[in-house]
């Protein structure tokens, strides 16, 4: 289906991969992917591997992501890598607010939303991930819990920002568990984050905001889930570790 906005699939490797195997996935990927236009694509390996990885897909038209970063500047933050630091690896967007990381490193809605102002001045795309857990979905209150969300990890953020960033849609339900929601729950839940961006920033600012859909997204599936009207793309976890799933799933999505 034609939409305005451009579709956009990123692959996140998550805690998988050296860095030898980051090279050979993204060499696979550029030489197969080469005649893409249709789809901005992304990879999104470990940090260890990303330097690599910028060099190897040097003038394709596969973009390189982080999987989070520290939402202050250089300094004295032991462990942290600052926006710029990405910026210095060609890196051009990053994942924020995974549900793992909500999970295991308890991030908040407060230090996403810094995170995504930190990555908005360093000139990176912002990833911005919200989705409920079965227990909220079963308890009736997912667009509860998805709007709060959406205005606390967005809060803060200029409307050009805001227009500039990519939501990424994942009921935590649905990642790495196999079940995927039905194409009408995605589009439904597709349709109130728009209604919800609408509220914060009016029609013509939502209307340009890239919404993708994550959890247990594959090639067999993505066709069905991205011809959704408000579906803009996926984020791909598992289905991305390997270079045929991940080509056969961009190629289903054209
Ligand atoms: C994810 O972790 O962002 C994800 C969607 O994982 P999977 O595709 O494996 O469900």
């Amino acid at each position: 289906m034609e939409k305005d906005r451009k579709l956009i699939i990123a692959g996140n490797w998550k805690c998988n991969k050296t860095v030898a195997e980051s090279v050979a996935l993204v060499t696979d990927l550029k030489r197969e992917l080469a005649a893409v236009k249709e789809v901005d694509i992304v990879v999104c390996p470990a940090f260890t591997a990303l330097d690599a990885v910028s060099h190897a897909i040097i003038e394709s038209n596969i973009r390189l992501g982080a999987q989070n970063m520290g939402d202050n500047g250089y300094g004295a933050f032991t462990g942290e890598v600052a926006p710029g630091m990405l910026r210095d690896l060609s890196v051009r967007y990053v994942i924020l607010g995974h549900s793992e990381r909500r999970q295991y490193q308890k991030e908040s809605d407060e230090l996403v939303a810094r995170k995504a102002a930190a990555a908005h001045t360093a000139n990176l795309i912002p990833i911005v991930c919200v989705g409920e857990t079965l227990n909220e979905r079963e308890a009736g209150i997912t667009e509860q819990v998805v709007e709060k969300q959406v205005r606390g990890s967005l809060a803060g953020l200029t409307p050009e920002q805001v227009e500039a960033t990519v939501v990424a849609y994942e009921p935590v339900w649905a990642i790495g568990t196999g079940k995927t929601a039905s194409s009408a729950q995605a589009q439904e839940v597709h349709a109130f984050i728009r209604r919800v961006l609408v509220q914060m920033h009016g029609e013509s600012v939502a209307r340009r905001v890239r919404i993708q859909y994550g959890g247990s997204v594959k090639a067999s599936n993505a066709r069905e889930i991205l011809s959704q009207p408000d579906v803009d793309g996926a984020l791909v976890g598992g289905a991305s570790l390997e270079a045929k799933g991940f080509v056969d799933l961009i190629r289903n999505s054209i």
